[in-house]
């Protein structure tokens, strides 16, 4: 009988090379396969030329068929035999259908390895100088996403309970539902003069942070024309930037 497969679910980290595990680098050195995600950044150059690249960002144009396909060449390959790894911006199970390719290689009784990334919910923001938490500011973190499914007939996301609880809020996936989302937030009783970030393709040379507070961002988002991919955090914290770049190499 031919040797079964297995599936590596690997996070690639915020993009930057040197943000990737050493267990991911020996997952993706080692791969047969590898599905990746245009998020994965900088780590694309580094994949291995022996392997088969499948790039997830360019499949098909529909959403939910480009989803199933890139299952359905998952589980091909990995009943094939093959070492598949399925490597995903950030951490794998963070916003990143991870959880739901999890599944499906289970219902295949398929091998997986998880190898968790550093996310870019926190290290975005931390490397330009924004800790999500700080004693003085912020003693919880909230991370949700700005973007529901679009199926999804009302928001699962209680914005109005998000406005009255304090702490930091770190929305991905925000940039366009951001005018929505402030509303909201403010009218649950977030103040209005609450610091707010915008942190655009973090840790890439094309990086680019915008701050203001919940009662200026919008106008300063669309002014500025921030778009995705970006990180948005709200809170007290965000008084910590200070324009700095502590991102090494
Ligand atoms: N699993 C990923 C998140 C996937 S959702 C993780 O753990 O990081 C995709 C969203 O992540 C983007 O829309 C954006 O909001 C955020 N994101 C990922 N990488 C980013 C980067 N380098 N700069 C800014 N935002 C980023």
């Amino acid at each position: 009988m031919q040797q079964k497969g297995k599936v590596f679910l690997v996070g690639a980290g915020p993009g930057k090379a040197g943000l990737l595990t050493m267990r991911g680098r020996e997952v993706i050195d080692a791969a047969d396969v590898v599905l990746y995600d245009q998020l994965a950044g900088e780590i694309l150059s580094t994949l291995p030329s022996t392997a088969e690249l499948i790039d997830c960002g360019k499949f098909g144009s529909r959403h939910t068929l480009e989803q199933a396909e890139i299952e359905d060449i998952m589980v091909a390959r990995a009943e094939e035999g093959k070492r598949v790894v399925r490597l995903k911006g950030g951490d794998p199970f963070l916003f990143g259908r991870g959880g739901e390719e999890l599944e499906v290689l289970r219902t295949h009784c398929l091998d997986v390895e998880v190898v968790p990334g550093v996310t870019s919910a926190i290290a975005v923001p931390a490397c330009v100088g924004i800790p999500v938490t700080h004693r003085s500011h912020a003693s919880q973190v909230t991370l949700v996403t700005g973007h529901e499914d679009p199926e999804k007939s009302e928001s699962v996301i209680r914005w109005d309970l998000l406005g009255q609880m304090g702490g930091t809020l770190v929305i991905l996936m925000g940039v366009k539902n951001l005018p929505l989302i402030v509303d909201a937030l403010l009218k649950g009783g977030r103040a209005p003069v609450t610091p707010v970030a915008i942190i655009e393709r973090g840790l890439t040379k094309d990086q680019r942070v915008v701050t203001g507070t919940l009662d200026t961002i919008v106008k300063t988002v669309v002014h500025d024309r921030v778009s995705p991919p970006a990180i948005i955090v709200i809170g007290d914290v965000v008084k910590m930037y200070e324009g700095e770049n502590l991102c090494g190499p």
